[in-house]
């Protein structure tokens, strides 16, 4: 049966009639994470279901309360987000946010953040990139659960060289002190959202200014966890 609503699929090129151009068997290649099998902070894998916390999180302080994340950064993963953040693809942005706002339902039935902040970038790859993909994530959460966005309160003041090209120590020191604070009222709870979560520095670092602000609590959603840098 033809129709004529039917399109293509972005990542694998057959026709198909999910409106947000990637179909349904290639929504099956994203990698869901298996929390029983994860570590409870950073949700990386733990070779055993375990109610644990790795290795990593044992000596390491997080900033945040809550992390919240649905898939591995697979190369499906990779795929899409590429397109969309070096290539400026935005038909893939629909069903990124489609996955990122169903994964939510379950955390926002007991969780009530006042104010979403997307991960800031710095004001020169915005110009370069043409658009935040974390505020853009962020505009389908807000919109989905009535929360306003904030884009305002935090601003990334430091031109880091972009992360995914430094070894994990080094993104420590590179994300340090890189974003400035500025709350205009008090909040107890606020939501950040990004894209993609790797060691977690960037997230933690922005956390830590928002505690040092005086926010009780920071809770950080990302749409992908990523194991290994690429
Ligand atoms: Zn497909
Ligand atoms: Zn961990």
């Amino acid at each position: 049966m033809t129709s004529w609503w039917y399109s293509t699929c972005s990542v694998c090129c057959k026709r198909t009639r999910d409106l947000f151009f990637i179909c349904n068997d290639c929504v099956q290649m994203f990698d869901q994470i298996n929390l029983s099998k994860a570590c409870l902070r950073c949700k990386t894998p733990l070779p055993a279901e375990t109610t644990q916390v790795c290795g990593a999180c044992l000596k390491t302080t997080w900033h945040f309360e809550h992390l919240e994340i649905p898939f591995y950064y697979n190369a499906m993963a990779r795929y899409l987000l590429h397109r969309l953040k070096f290539y400026q693809c935005l038909l893939v942005l629909p069903q990124l946010r489609k996955l990122l706002v169903q994964h939510l339902e379950n955390y926002f039935t007991s969780a009530h953040p006042e104010v979403i902040i997307p991960m800031p970038l710095h004001r020169w790859r915005i110009l370069k990139r043409g658009f935040n993909q974390a505020h853009e994530l962020a505009k389908a959460v807000g919109y989905a659960y009535d929360i306003p966005i904030n884009s305002k309160i935090a601003i990334k003041i430091k031109h880091t060289r972009a992360q995914a090209q430094l070894r994990a120590e080094d993104r420590h020191k590179n994300i340090k002190a890189s974003f400035k604070v500025h709350l205009s009222k008090p909040l107890s709870h606020v939501l950040i959202i990004d894209d993609v979560f790797t060691t977690g520095s960037t997230a933690n670092a922005l956390a830590y200014q928002l505690k040092k602000a005086g926010i009780g609590r920071v809770d950080v959603v990302t749409l992908f966890r990523a194991l290994k840098l690429f």
